[in-house]
């Protein structure tokens, strides 16, 4: 089996423990998110400014074949921009999309003035790492609690060098994404050329979801990790639903770890309310939904073979792949295993569009990828 490459779509840093306290003054430093592990390293608690919940950890989905066990070793390059990318050669991942990983928690901060100079540490932060590489694309934390925060930070992300910002799926506080409220930072992030990246599972946990929790008991998990689909496509739905990408035709937006099926689904059910119930929709836009989701809105999965039919079998060219490296439930340790056997069979343009292409198209003058091994 030839080593075969892949953007990645969906890959996390990992913040130092001393990231807010080096950057802010202690007392809003203490409030921004932090992560204890139990000793026994099953359950983390996570702290928000007052708040803290528990989540059980994810587990390695890696076993050790002597012993059967859970292989729970950390990536070497998990907390180094440096060694990291010889984990990203080891695996065959090339460019990524990297979001945060404690500070995907921000998102449930409700002090818009902590929030605003815990996101700009961050960033202050991120866009050292992503200067390493050219491979690095990070995404910019945004003060959402406001929205004149949020359209200043993507301004000044992107000077700094930002391509992308991550939002969460669902913003926090009373206005949704189909709210006119939010059109300052459609703006900026048009006028910047930033991309959008909505990462699932990025409800502000004060939301009736619970952190994620929608239900206990009996097939629960499963039903939770089906449920996480959801959010970024009613984001993405409520982009063109509500004529944001009429107004920034060159706005992109890609949905992280939330499968790719959805997309052509999504895009007929939209094209059928836009047909069949036209008297009520509101406001018209000037193409089809469809064409918007087909455009402008990108998504990436890990593991499903389905994804890679919505691209070959049903023509949404905007499927990317994503590792999540170095998260435990992303591929990490068998992404080679997992590329070969989606892709295999697959022609070679569309997998090519899918593992490369689609990202390329996203990022412009990334570097190119080595080429596949026979
Ligand atoms: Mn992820």
């Amino acid at each position: 089996m030839g080593k075969i490459w892949a953007n990645s779509g969906d890959s996390h840093l990992v913040e130092p423990a001393d990231l807010f306290s080096t950057m802010m003054p202690a007392e809003l430093a203490t409030r921004m998110p932090r992560s204890v592990k139990d000793p026994d390293g099953q359950w983390e608690t996570i702290y928000i400014d007052g708040d803290e919940f528990r989540r059980r950890m994810p587990r390695s989905s890696l076993v050790d074949p002597e012993t059967g066990q859970s292989m729970d070793e950390k990536a070497p390059g998990s907390n180094d921009p440096h060694l990291r990318l010889k984990d990203l050669d080891a695996e065959g991942i090339w460019a990524e999309l990297v979001y945060p990983s404690i500070g995907i928690w921000a998102h449930s901060i409700r002090d818009p003035k902590l929030l605003a100079a815990g996101s700009a540490a961050i960033n202050n932060w991120a866009i050292e790492y992503q200067k390493v590489s050219a491979r690095y694309i990070c995404t910019a934390t945004v003060p959402t609690l406001d929205v004149d925060d949020a359209a200043a930070e993507v301004l000044r992300a992107a000077g700094l060098g930002f391509r992308a910002a991550f939002l969460p799926v669902v913003p926090p506080g009373e206005k949704d994404w189909n709210d006119p409220v939010w059109e300052p930072l459609w703006r900026a992030l048009n006028e910047t050329g930033t991309v959008i990246g909505y990462h699932i599972g990025t409800e502000p946990h004060e939301a009736s979801t619970a952190n994620g929790v929608y239900y206990r008991g009996a097939g629960g998990a499963l039903l939770n990790y089906m449920e996480t689909t959801f959010g970024g496509q009613r984001a993405a739905a409520k982009m063109v639903a509500t004529g944001v990408f009429d107004r920034y035709p060159d706005l992109k937006v890609i949905v992280s770890e939330g499968g790719a099926t959805w997309g052509p689904f999504i895009a007929d059910r939209l094209d059928e309310a836009y047909r069949q119930h036209a008297s009520a929709v509101r406001p018209r836009l000037e193409k089809l939904p469809s064409e918007y989701l087909y455009t402008n809105v990108y998504a990436s999965f890990q593991h499903d073979r389905s994804a890679v039919q919505a691209c070959v079998a049903m023509g949404w060219n905007n499927v990317c792949w994503g590792s999540d490296y170095p998260h435990f439930e992303g591929t990490y340790g068998h992404t080679q295993k997992t590329l070969h056997e989606l892709f295999d069979d697959v022609e070679p343009v569309a997998s090519r569009r899918i593992r490369i292409d689609a990202f390329q198209e996203l990022f412009p003058g990334i570097p190119d990828a080595p080429a596949d091994e026979a």
